[in-house]
């Protein structure tokens, strides 16, 4: 499977940060990609992004609407972000769960609402410090998978992205032991449901990726890409990312 190396501005970047992106495509043109490639901006800087990105980078929103349209000011729809030139959209991000209180149906309503725009929705699940510690890590992230993951996910509309909370942006990473039990978690479960589907949709793990440790990362049993934020933000930092995923062996070192 292709690993996907997802990049979250969160709410960072202005006009000028799209030379980044720019940077970007022209390093992946010359040296070639074998990961895909995706960057999602804030909202207001979608299209432009879209319009430079090339064939190499796919752009994608950090959030939508579950309704099509209507009265929800300051919300964007999952069309709308198509419309811009979006191919896919994060749903269920903890900092959505935290600063928006959005809870798990919301986010299940959510990655439908991408699938039916015609985006590949990237759902967002991961413990708390507080959860693991209590040893309630796994359980958590079943629960989660079971209420935001909705009925016929396929490879085509899906992707799972595995972001322990207290991993991101604070620089820890979980051991990598541990990123595989959840991962394996997380394989198991899109199997018994999804069959043959389940087995080809794509798991990310997100926290604290950086140039130094996402090689080892990467090359672990069933992680399947990465959603980067901080480190995304430079295409310095950024591409050393993308190559680690293009050298990472399809199987794992350690299950
Ligand atoms: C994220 O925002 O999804 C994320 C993983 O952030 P960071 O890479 O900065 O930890």
């Amino acid at each position: 499977m292709r690993q996907l190396i997802a990049g979250n501005w969160k709410m960072n970047g202005l006009g000028a940060s799209l030379a980044e992106i720019e940077s970007l495509r022209k390093a992946l043109a010359e040296e070639g990609a074998q990961a895909e490639v995706l960057i999602c901006p804030p909202a207001p800087l979608i299209a432009r992004a879209a319009a430079i990105a090339g064939e190499d980078i796919a752009i994608g929103g950090q959030d939508c609407h579950a309704e099509l349209s209507g009265a929800f000011t300051g919300d964007v729809s999952a069309e709308m972000l198509k419309d811009a030139g979006a191919s896919y959209v994060i749903v269920g991000h903890s900092e959505r769960r935290q600063y928006h209180g959005e809870t798990d149906a919301m986010v299940a309503a959510k990655a439908c609402a991408g699938w039916r725009a015609g985006l590949k929705s990237i759902i967002c699940i991961g413990e708390t410090e507080t959860q693991r510690e209590n040893g309630h890590a796994l359980s958590v992230c079943t629960s989660q998978m079971q209420l935001c993951i909705p009925e016929g996910a396929s490879p085509q509309t899906a992707a799972v992205a595995y972001e322990p909370v207290w991993a991101i942006g604070t620089g820890k990473t979980p051991a990598s032991a541990q990123i595989v039990e959840v991962h394996t978690l997380i394989r198991d479960h899109l199997t018994a449901r999804f069959g043959e589907a389940g087995r080809g949709i794509r798991i990310l793990y997100g926290g604290s990726v950086k140039p130094s440790n996402a090689a080892d990362i990467l090359a672990l049993t069933d992680v399947n890409g990465a959603l980067v934020g901080g480190a995304s933000l430079k295409a310095a930092d950024f591409l050393p990312i993308i190559r680690a995923a293009a050298g990472a062996p399809p199987h794992s070192t350690l299950r």
